[in-house]
């Protein structure tokens, strides 16, 4: 195990330097926070994370979750972690003080999250979903559904799940069967089958609280006929006893990583008695889990770029400390061998990985800020922000999580052959990341989202805005000094991305949607790069800034290593967007005009 698997050094450069948290204790929301009270909460994250998630990373990794009698068996360690996430108040950090929350801002929230995530992916998704199911049933449900349930999951006792995928529907959503029959007391007896469901049951709580879509009989079709349920595993009945409520575990699935949580099937209803109790107003379940969905998807991006940071810090101290080889400039075999770390394409790799750990979480927590802004903000500028996060969710989703793929794959690379051995955790990241693209809507999902949802969105107003907020970077970057010609760089890839932008947009005229959206992903892929590097000129600024303050020679390192960073991120990770956009102004439409039987041996 590495020493360290994030930098709460480079975490709060990002909070308090970058995006200026520490304003947000202006709004009333967040009126009774002050800059020590986040640090303080950041520096107790750390220390949970690191004593009790970090030790069973490898241990729950070895020991994956087990179905007997009926029961999901997970390790030990969730117990207790489940009742020190509740105990700290670390499920309710973001809930609103009149539900016993902490009411924090979602940036804090969110840099806690990156922390418990780098520490050990799986352990913190318990904390994580129980956050998330909770966080819908205050937002929409009854005050007894809040009453009835949320206490117990915020204590970290129950365990909330999101129960949407099913066999004929995963992505799309709009074709779930299972069915919600209205009983005469108000509550429904719920039917179907739900695949995926990650902590659909396990021992680490003591009961299972499912966030659950399902179609009320007679809907109307499509999405519009969904509606959203609160089905607990366990149900109260009147005399206050907790008993089956007719949901089995037909099976757990064995998976490539993200080894130390479960994913359940579950049959609900087989018996005829499982009872379920309607959140909010009929056939509006998709529109309320969409409310969800941009926390949702930004805390994936979270989770990878967590994973991705603690397989830099791994590889980065192995680099330290494997010597092989000499320089290139004395290769006197008499000569000691130098530390890996010293050969320019290490340092490449080395320095891929912090380019996208840190550009990653820069674009993820200012996009948490927006969250914050649209929560506690007012008018025009509440307005904005609220765009800002709709523009930004598929890519803060995206970004860290393909790009997390990436950067875990150059920390194997870095091991060598010891990388590709389990005697070193690097193997371990990259499988746990590999989810990250698939869950909360696959990149192809979130390519037409921001394609086809997103630029269009409010007569491309937030897109607008997008540029905007941008170019007010680059218009600052400007008048620094040393940032040579890298802001009229990002001008003219926004340039490039406006070209293309325009280009689909006729293309959607001419020739309809499906070449509209057929290299959607692409789209996204450029987008997301020249958004990072958007967040990588803000780093640059400030760390400009940092410099000029006379600092010690720690800080010097640091502030130069960003700038180090910021450049290697313009010059080899930018230029990266010439492929797509070469690709998306081109007229030929091959994956449209090429027909399944051409695949035909
Ligand atoms: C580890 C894990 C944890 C999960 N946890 C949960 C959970 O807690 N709750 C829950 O409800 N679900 C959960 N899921 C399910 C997850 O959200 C789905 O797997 C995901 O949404 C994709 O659905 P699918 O697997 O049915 O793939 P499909 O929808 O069949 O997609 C297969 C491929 O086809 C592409 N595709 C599909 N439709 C289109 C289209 N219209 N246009 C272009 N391309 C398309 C996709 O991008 C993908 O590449 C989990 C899954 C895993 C593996």
């Amino acid at each position: 195990m590495a020493d360290k698997f994030f930098s709460e050094r480079n975490l709060k450069f990002l909070l308090y330097e970058v995006l200026n948290t520490q304003h947000l204790t202006k709004f009333e929301t967040f009126a009774n926070h002050s800059r020590q009270m986040f640090d303080m909460v950041i520096d107790a994250c750390a220390k949970l994370a690191g004593d009790l998630l970090w030790p069973c990373f490898e241990e729950m990794d070895k020991n994956p979750p087990e179905l007997k009698d009926g029961r999901v068996h997970v390790h030990p360690s969730v117990k207790k972690i489940m009742k020190e996430a509740g105990d700290g108040g670390w499920i309710g950090l973001r809930f609103p003080e009149e539900h016993n929350g902490e009411q924090l801002p979602a940036v804090i929230g969110s840099a806690c999250e990156f922390i418990f995530s780098a520490a050990n992916y799986s352990a913190s998704v318990y904390a994580h979903l129980t956050a998330g199911a909770a966080h819908l049933i205050i937002s929409f449900g009854s005050r007894e559904l809040i009453g009835t349930y949320v206490p117990n999951m915020l204590a970290g006792k129950w365990q909330g799940t999101m129960a949407l995928t099913e066999p004929q529907a995963g992505s799309s959503l709009s074709d779930i069967t299972t069915t919600a029959i209205p009983q005469n007391d108000g509550t429904y007896k719920i039917k179907g089958q739900k695949i995926f469901i990650s902590a659909g049951d396990h021992t680490g709580a003591d009961n299972v609280i499912h966030l659950m879509l399902a179609k009320i009989e007679g809907a109307p079709p499509g999405v519009k006929g969904i509606s959203l349920f609160v089905v607990p595993r366990l149900r109260i009945t009147d005399s206050g006893q907790l008993v089956g409520n007719d949901i089995t575990v037909t099976q757990i699935y064995h998976k490539l990583g993200y080894r130390g949580a479960p994913i359940t099937e579950l049959s609900i209803g087989e018996k005829d008695d499982c009872i379920g109790f309607l959140v909010g107003e009929p056939h509006q379940g998709l529109r309320y889990m969409f409310r969800m969905m941009n926390e949702a998807r930004i805390n994936v991006g979270i989770g990878a770029a967590g994973i991705a940071s603690a397989a830099y810090y791994a590889a980065l101290e192995y680099a330290k400390a494997r010597p092989q080889g000499r320089k290139i400039t004395s290769k006197d075999p008499a000569l000691p061998q130098v530390p890996i770390i010293e050969h320019a394409d290490v340092k490449r790799m080395l320095l891929f990985q912090r380019a996208v750990v840190e550009g990653s979480m820069s674009l993820l927590l200012q996009s948490a800020l927006y969250a914050d802004l649209d929560n506690a903000g007012e008018g025009e500028g509440r307005e904005r922000a609220s765009l800002l996060l709709e523009i930004l969710t598929p890519v803060a989703k995206t970004y860290p999580s393909e790009m997390g793929v990436l950067s875990t794959s150059q920390s194997i690379q870095c091991f060598g052959g010891y990388g590709y051995c389990e005697d070193f955790p690097a193997e371990q990241y990259y499988r746990d990341v590999r989810i990250h693209p698939i869950h909360e809507g696959t990149t192809g999902i979130q390519g037409m989202d921001l394609l086809g949802r997103k630029i269009m969105m409010k007569n491309g107003q937030a897109f607008k805005l997008y540029l905007d907020e941008i170019r007010q970077t680059i218009v600052q970057a400007k008048k620094l000094p040393d940032t040579a010609a890298y802001p009229e760089i990002l001008e003219n890839a926004l340039r490039t991305l406006e070209k293309v932008t325009q280009h689909l947009i006729s293309v959607a005229q001419s020739k309809g949607p499906e070449a509209y959206l057929a290299d959607a992903t692409l789209y996204l892929e450029m987008f997301g790069i020249i958004t990072v590097a958007w967040q990588w000129l803000k780093q640059a600024a400030a760390a400009l800034k940092g410099l000029q303050n006379k600092k010690s020679k720690k800080d010097i390192h640091f502030y130069e290593g960003k700038l180090f960073t910021f450049k290697y991120f313009f010059e080899y990770e930018l230029p990266k967007i010439e492929g797509p956009a070469k690709r998306l102004m081109s007229e030929a439409h091959l994956t449209v005009e090429m027909q399944a039987e051409h695949f035909n041996d």
